[in-house]
């Protein structure tokens, strides 16, 4: 027997946990479980983070985490315990496959099959967000070496391993040169060591409209956290229903399988939820964990159900389907089907083999040299050549002021009155000569800047790696 943890979750979550455990049950599968309280409860008694310290312990000792969707209360004060447990458990891959059942759940995309490999740790989901002035809020977007180079070389082992012939990895390096352009730099160089497999990069923008139109031209997509959460959500879509998709989360020690969908209060209770995501999720995991056999027998099981024309309200069509069912009825029918093999869906054949990527090792660091510094002021100044005047006062002969922009582009020197500010600014400072620059210049200038009452909200260094710039210009510089 091997023993895993479930939770049930908020709204559907429930209903659809129960038709999984069933199923999973009648499979014969050898699992037993530890069920855990997690989600809106534990929120609304005061625990911010929706989870208890001691459930962390069950989690880890289990390994395998089988979670339904949970409400996070809106509003401040309480974090996404979806995103939470990603991050604590080392889930750093995202991984969601999405197939249209043509011609059984309607779609206008009856190729499309499409695994999304999103990256799950970082990006903007850090979650390092500050209100820094009266009209600006901030959120840190961190991407890194070791982050990029885990996902890409996962994304790649997995295309191996399941005989895809593409990526493609989706950024937006044209304007985040630094962070998406990290991504895709890192896409290109671990292609290399896979070279059987066709690579291509896309915008996110146009590869999200491509997707959309023509998915069929897509196998295996790469992409960071924040494009790979909304892409999976219009690729399940397009299939059919969002509650089709399931995934899992996968990490060195642990992983975590659930639905894409959330907990869709508005229909919980009412047994009208889809549980399919859920068991698809289940699927995933039972083949993790080298239950492939009952993984296979669910699987067909599910498949002929959807032929059979048994379908739930968000994917029932009177021209498709033969019967609209409830998740009870559904799950009561996938049951009776374990054992069948479906008959124009291809019947499934999973392996246990699990993918294990080459340890991330840290490559000999580049020659890293501090080349001026970018100093963040709240001011409520509105003319832009005072300010400038104003800040300039605090160039001497070995420190210059550079420029000034506002949310990123040039206002001075030499700016444009059409621009439109706010009361956040950046003040770039480069010193006269490079090489005889140290972070004593730089807070000497933050010392004068305070002594001349200016209310610096926070300061950046700017270093360039290997001589090369680890820092964007200014927009129109
Ligand atoms: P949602 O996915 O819950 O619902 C979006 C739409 O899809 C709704 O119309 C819903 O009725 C429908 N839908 C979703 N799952 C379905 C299913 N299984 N069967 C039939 N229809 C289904 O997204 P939302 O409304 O944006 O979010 C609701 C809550 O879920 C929020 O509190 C959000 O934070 C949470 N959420 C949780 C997770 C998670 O736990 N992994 C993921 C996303 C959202």
């Amino acid at each position: 027997m091997k023993r895993i943890t479930i939770a049930k979750g908020d709204g559907i979550g429930p209903e659809i946990m129960e038709a999984t455990l069933r199923i999973i049950k009648a499979s014969g599968a050898q699992i037993e479980y530890d069920e855990l309280e997690i989600g809106e409860k534990v929120y609304l008694s005061g625990n911010t983070s929706g989870i208890s310290s001691s459930a962390w312990d069950t989690i880890r000792k289990n390994k395998v985490f089988l979670k339904a969707p949970i409400t996070t209360p809106s509003g401040g004060g309480y974090k996404s315990l979806n995103v939470t447990t990603r991050k604590m458990l080392g889930l750093y891959a995202n991984v969601r496959p999405c197939k249209s059942l043509h011609p059984f759940v309607t779609t206008k995309h009856p190729k499309l099959d499409i695994v999304i490999i999103r990256e799950n740790e970082e990006d903007l989901y850090a979650g390092i967000e500050h209100q820094q002035t009266d009209e600006v809020v901030q959120c840190l977007k961190l991407i890194s070496r070791p982050g990029c180079e885990k996902i890409v070389r996962y994304a790649f082992e997995y295309a191996k391993l399941f005989g895809r012939k593409k990526v493609t990895c989706l950024t937006k390096d044209n304007i985040m040169k630094q962070t998406d352009g990290l991504f895709h730099e890192v896409f290109k160089e671990v292609g290399v060591e896979y070279p059987e497999i066709e690579k291509e990069h896309l915008i996110i923008d146009i590869g999200t409209a491509r997707v959309a139109d023509t998915p069929e031209d897509f196998d295996v997509i790469v992409t960071l956290n924040l494009y790979g959460d909304i892409l999976s959500d219009v690729v399940a879509q397009i299939a059919g229903s969002v509650g089709l998709a399931g995934s899992s989360n996968i990490g060195e020690e642990c992983s975590m399988f659930e639905a894409i969908h959330g907990s869709a209060p508005t229909i919980a209770g009412q047994n009208i939820a889809n549980p399919s995501g859920l068991i698809q999720s289940a699927v995933l995991m039972l083949t993790q964990l080298g239950e492939t056999e009952a993984a296979q027998k669910i699987q067909d099981a599910w498949l002929k159900t959807i032929e059979d024309g048994i379908h739930t309200a968000d994917i029932y069509n009177q021209e498709t389907s033969k019967v609209k069912v409830g998740t009870r009825e559904f799950t009561d029918a996938v049951i009776s089907r374990l054992g069948q093999k479906p008959n124009v869906f291809e019947p499934a054949k999973f392996d246990s083999e699990t993918i294990t990527i080459k340890p991330y090792k840290r490559r000999t660091a580049l020659t890293k040299a501090l080349v001026g510094f970018d100093m963040f002021i709240d001011s409520k100044e509105t003319n832009v050549e005072k300010l400038g005047e104003k800040i300039d006062m605090l160039s001497t002969g070995k420190i210059k002021l550079n420029m000034i922009t506002n949310r990123g582009i040039k206002v001075w020197p030499q700016g444009l009155k059409e621009t439109f500010c706010t009361d956040h600014w950046r003040c770039r400072f480069k010193p006269a000569e490079e090489s005889n620059f140290t972070y004593e210049d730089v807070l000497s200038v933050i010392s004068g800047a305070h002594k001349l009452g200016l209310d610096i909200i926070k300061t950046e260094n700017l270093y360039t790696f290997d001589g090369k710039a680890g820092y964007s210009l200014g927009q129109g510089q």
